[in-house]
């Protein structure tokens, strides 16, 4: 397995719509593998494919609890079938956006269809922080981040604050 690198805000490449798989094969397991040990060391609870730079609509998570068991889930193609009324807001937070963390409101469960690391097709009826995570990720999937979910003022400082930081971190011209 691989640690891949993680793309932060602002750049393009988290903008743009990644592409169905077509089959999950060995390629796409070991791509599932690294994204899970990538998100392990960071740490995070989810990691969607754009952000180590493959535009495929494929996710990973994780939410147990920290001390529990781990409890990953690998999902290619991941369709959101049904959602809640019910809202849950949660304050979130995104590996391409380190240190920045903002409420956001979305449906309290869902019902997805995806493709697990088998090839199967699978359902998961998820509630909760699993159920915020996994819509959290498959945003990413359409080139959406959780500050598009809040107010323009609020997204405006946290980019300005990582362009910044991005400017700090790159190296000098020479
Ligand atoms: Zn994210």
């Amino acid at each position: 397995m691989a640690i891949l690198p993680i793309i932060t805000a602002p750049d393009p490449r988290l903008n743009r719509p990644a592409q169905p798989v077509a089959k999950v094969d060995a390629s796409i397991r070991r791509l599932m593998d690294d994204m899970l040990e990538t998100m392990y060391l960071a740490p995070g609870i989810g990691l969607a494919a754009p952000q180590v730079g493959v535009l495929k609509r494929v996710i990973v998570v994780d939410c147990a609890k920290t001390g529990d068991k781990p409890k990953p889930y690998k999902l290619a193609n991941p369709e959101i079938l049904w959602r809640s009324e019910e809202q849950l807001t949660n304050n979130e937070g995104c590996l391409s956006l380190p240190e920045h963390y903002a409420d956001v409101s979305r449906p309290a469960e869902i019902k997805v269809r995806y493709i697990d690391e088998q090839n199967e097709i699978r359902e998961l009826h998820a509630k909760g922080l699993l159920a915020t995570c996994i819509q959290h990720e498959i945003d990413h999937l359409e080139g959406v981040l959780f500050v598009d979910h809040i107010s323009s003022l609020k997204r405006g400082i946290i980019l300005r604050k990582l362009t910044k930081a991005k400017r700090l971190k790159a190296p000098a011209p020479v």
